[in-house]
Order: structure tokens, then C-alpha cells, then sequence
């Protein structure tokens, strides 16, 4: 199978197309990343996880990807939230860029090859203005910059919006400078109190939108691959983009446009703005990384996902099911040597059905359903192996597991070694649900003297009084483990 199989839903043609990148084998995306005024919320996390694993999918497929996610560090939510915290906008900005990678690491999501702010990139977006002034597309006003949109024909491709429409939707704002109600700043002038860089206009700072088309045109070039971010964005903010840098370049901006569906609470979009949000840090106080990325991924990007109290609790109990079943699978195969051979049951094929998933338009939702079917079989050849050839089933389990390594890569799951991540889950459940530890091993040594004595009435009954207290033992050749049993 070659890497140019893959294809990808653009939401500039509105239709699935194969991913063929300008230079062969190269694949250059740009993701919009967050505004730094506060910590991130899973909603973003959604967006940003998507990405992630399209870039690991893509790097899987063999193909060099350069990916860049930006940082806007200079915004009007920033000056605004700097005024409520008395801290200099630039200060505030730095330390939510800060909190966004320690989140950005918990959550496995892999750092970008460039990441580039706002605030270290003004003589970029400032020769691209001037650019866009010299074709006849922008205008000062003021110390102000517009962008004409009238001037580019083509605006409004993306969202197939209609211009007339749009304009009638717009006002010119008092205090504005433009000479249409739907021109966007470029360059804005300074206000007292206000970050601002030396231009020729004046001191001021760059609008929103024209920092992505800098950047993007400085790391990648003025045309590249696949742009991304989340459907939000898509008007104005990559309308904009477009009209932007194709203006200013003459060139086709982006090949290939991707926009990831909403993270939803209760049926509204999670977002900062409506208050509903939940913090990314917050959630991984209480559930495991890969529990939540495992929660993303079991819905396809483009679809809207529902965000409900048990969402986490669910998906860290079936991550509990795969660790549980690696687990078993190490105690049975881990570091033996079962020599060359056949396999059973042609085990590479849900590797072989993981990977058309996701050539179709990254379907992590079908791909996880391949990997069920592989856990499946791994369970079934360790608890009731269809034959007796110990060395025909090791060698298919161990083939399995290599598959599994494969995805794991990918997805960004099963990263952990199984033991630690069932005693993390563990711990969390305890401290969660207020289990005594120490009462638990007492009566779990209670259980051993019972078991030695032949006492099976007392075992029995001390296995009993461990479940009243919502523990779950189970016995393994190697041992008696137990774990915090799931409500319900
Ligand atoms: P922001 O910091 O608001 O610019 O957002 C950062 C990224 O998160 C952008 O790509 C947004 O489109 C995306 N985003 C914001 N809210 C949500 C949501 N509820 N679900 C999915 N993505 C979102
Ligand atoms: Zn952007």
C-alpha cells in the first residue's frame, strides 16, 4: 500500500480527495493554535488531539510532515484579560503559553516542529501588509490597515458565503476606519495602555487574521499543504487567511482545508465565551490522558461530539479492559521466544483494516473498532486458546502485540507499560471512591491464611467483604490482584 492512498475530506471542495501534497512525500500542515489569555478547555484539546494524530498518521504513512501550530500572544482577549490581573499583556500572554505546553505534554500531544508567536513575528507581518497595500488590496486609515475585500474577488470561497449577504449583516462600528462595513483589520492603531511595534503606519499591532498568513508563509512557504483548525474558524478567520495570502502571493494559499466538529455540553459548543467549559487540566485531574484522548478519537473529526459527566469515567474503564488485556498477554508471551512459524488466524488483519480506516479521512472512530477486534483476539488466545500449540498461539500473540505497538504510535495510546497505568488507574479510584489501602491488604492477607488452611468458607466470605467495600480481586497465576470495582 502506498502512502498516496490517503484521503482527506477538504472543506474548501466539500468533498474527500486524495491527499497528493505539492512536493511528493512531503506533507506541510499549519494548524490555527490557541489564544493564550487562559488555560485551554477540551474542546480545544479535541481539535489539537485530532491534529495530533493526523500528523502521526501521516508519519506513520511514511510521508516527512513539517508541522506548525502557532500561538496568538497578541489579542484583544489578552489585553483585556492582562487589564483584570493588573499584569502586562505580554507577561500574561507568556504564561498561558507556558500552561498550554505542560497541558499539551500531559494530554501525549507531540510538539510541533515550529510554534510561533505573534509577538516575535511583527517584521513578518508587517512586510506582508505592505505587500498587500502595494497590490492595491489594503488601505490605511488612520494608523489603521484594512484589507479590501471587495478587491479579492474570491472572498468568501471557502464558507460559500454571499457577499451581499454578508454585507448586510455589517455595520461600520464607531470609531472604525474602513471604508466598508465588511474590510478587516490588518494593522490596527495603537491605543494607550496597549502593546504595540514601530510600522510604517504608525506604532500599532497586527489584526488577528494576518498573523497566520505570515507565519504560515515564513515556516512553510507562501503555498503548502493542509491547513487545519476548528470549525469556528472557518469564517471569518481562514476566509480571511485566504484572501490575505493569496492576494498578497498570487499563489493558491492552502491545497487542502480540514476543520474538526465541536466538542458539545449538553448540546451548545463548549467554549469560554458561554461559560460551559471544562479545563484541560481540570479533566486530567481525574482521568487519564489517554482515557480522554481515547474519549476524543472514538468520534470522527468532522462529527460533532457530546461531552456528558460519564464520558471520561466510561472511556477510562474500556482503557482498564485494553491495559488488563496487555497485561495478560505480557504474563503469558512477554520476552519468549517461540521461534519462526505460522500464525493463527491472520492476525495482521486488523492492522491491515486499522490503516484503510484511516487512509478514509482519518476515521479514528473505525480504526479503534479494528483494534477491538484485535483485543478480542487477544483475549480469546490467551483465556481459551483454539488449540494446543503453545508456540503457534505465543507467536500470534506476540504478532499481535507488535500490531498493537504499530497503533499505538499513531493514536497515542498504550504508550504506558500496562502495570504502571492499572496502578495509576487504580490509585485515582481509590482516592476517588475513599478505599482504606491498608484495610483492603489486611483482608486480602486474611484471605491468603484462609486459602492456606483450607478455610474456603472464610476465603469466600473475606472476598465478599472486600466487594462490599467495592473491591474487586481477581487470581492470576502470578498472584492475587485486585482492583477498584466499576459503579454500576
Ligand atoms: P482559540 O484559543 O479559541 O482560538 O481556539 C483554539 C482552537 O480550538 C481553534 O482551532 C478552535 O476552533 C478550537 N475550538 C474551540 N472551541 C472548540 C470546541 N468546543 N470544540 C472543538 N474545537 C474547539
Ligand atoms: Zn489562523
Amino acid at each position: 500500500m502506498g502512502a498516496a492512498s490517503i484521503r482527506l475530506f477538504n472543506t474548501m471542495t466539500m468533498q474527500k480527495e486524495p491527499l497528493e501534497p505539492a512536493e511528493p512525500g512531503k506533507v506541510r500542515v499549519y494548524v490555527c493554535g490557541p489564544t493564550v489569555y487562559s488555560y485551554v478547555h477540551i474542546g480545544n484539546a479535541r481539535t489539537f488531539t485530532s491534529f495530533d494524530v493526523v500528523v502521526r498518521y501521516l508519519r506513520y504513512r511514511g510521508f516527512e510532515v513539517t508541522y506548525v501550530r502557532n500561538y496568538t500572544d497578541v489579542d484583544d482577549k489578552i489585553i483585556q484579560a492582562a487589564r483584570e490581573t493588573g499584569e502586562a499583556p505580554v507577561a500574561l500572554a507568556a504564561r498561558y503559553v507556558e500552561a498550554f505546553r505542560e497541558d499539551a505534554r500531559a494530554l501525549h500531544l507531540k510538539e510541533p516542529d515550529v510554534s510561533p508567536k505573534v509577538s516575535e513575528h511583527i517584521p513578518e507581518i508587517v512586510r506582508i501588509i505592505e505587500k498587500l497595500v502595494e497590490n492595491g488590496v489594503a488601505y490605511e486609515s488612520k494608523g489603521d490597515v484594512y484589507f479590501s475585500v471587495r478587491k479579492y474577488p474570491e472572498y468568501a470561497k471557502l464558507s460559500k458565503r454571499n457577499l451581499d449577504d454578508l454585507c448586510a449583516g455589517e455595520r461600520v462600528q464607531p470609531g472604525e476606519q474602513k471604508r466598508e462595513p465588511l474590510d478587516f483589520a490588518l494593522w490596527k492603531a495603537a491605543k494607550p495602555g496597549e502593546p504595540s511595534w514601530d510600522s510604517p503606519w504608525g506604532k500599532g499591532r497586527p489584526g488577528w487574521h494576518i498573523e497566520c498568513s505570515a507565519m504560515s508563509a515564513k515556516y512553510l512557504g507562501e503555498s503548502f499543504d493542509i491547513h487545519g483548525g476548528g470549525l469556528d474558524l472557518i469564517f471569518p478567520h481562514h476566509e480571511n487567511e485566504i484572501a490575505q495570502s493569496e492576494a498578497a502571493s498570487g499563489k493558491q494559499f492552502a491545497r487542502y482545508w480540514m476543520h474538526c466538529g465541536f466538542l458539545d455540553m449538553e448540546g451548545a459548543k463548549m467554549s469560554k465565551s458561554l461559560g460551559n467549559v471544562v479545563r484541560l487540566r481540570d479533566a486530567l485531574e481525574k482521568v487519564d490522558p489517554e482515557a480522554l484522548r481515547f474519549f476524543f478519537l472514538s468520534t470522527h473529526y468532522r462529527h460533532p461530539l457530546n461531552f456528558a459527566d460519564k464520558s471520561l469515567a466510561d472511556a477510562e474503564q474500556r482503557m482498564e479492559y485494553f491495559y488488563e488485556t496487555l497485561r495478560k498477554v505480557d504474563a503469558r508471551v512477554g520476552g519468549k521466544d517461540f521461534g519462526k512459524g505460522p500464525l493463527l488466524e491472520d492476525p495482521h488483519r486488523f492492522l491491515a483494516e486499522f490503516e484503510s480506516q484511516m487512509d478514509e479521512d482519518f476515521n479514528t472512530a473505525g480504526a479503534l473498532g479494528a483494534l477491538s477486534g484485535l483485543f478480542a483476539l487477544m483475549n480469546e488466545l490467551t483465556d481459551k486458546p483454539p488449540v494446543k500449540d503453545k508456540a503457534l498461539v505465543g507467536r500470534t500473540l506476540q504478532a499481535l502485540k507488535e500490531d498493537v505497538r504499530k497503533v499505538s504510535a499513531v493514536l497515542g495510546l498504550f504508550e504506558d507499560e500496562p502495570e504502571q497505568w492499572l496502578l495509576r488507574r487504580r490509585e485515582r479510584a481509590v482516592r476517588e471512591r475513599g478505599i482504606d489501602v491498608a484495610e483492603v491488604d489486611r483482608l486480602l492477607q486474611a484471605r491468603v491464611d484462609a486459602r492456606k488452611a483450607k478455610d474456603f468458607a472464610a476465603a469466600d466470605q473475606l472476598r465478599e467483604e472486600l466487594k462490599g467495600k467495592g473491591v474487586e480481586i481477581m487470581d492470576t497465576p502470578s498472584g492475587t490482584v485486585w482492583k477498584v470495582a466499576s459503579p454500576g
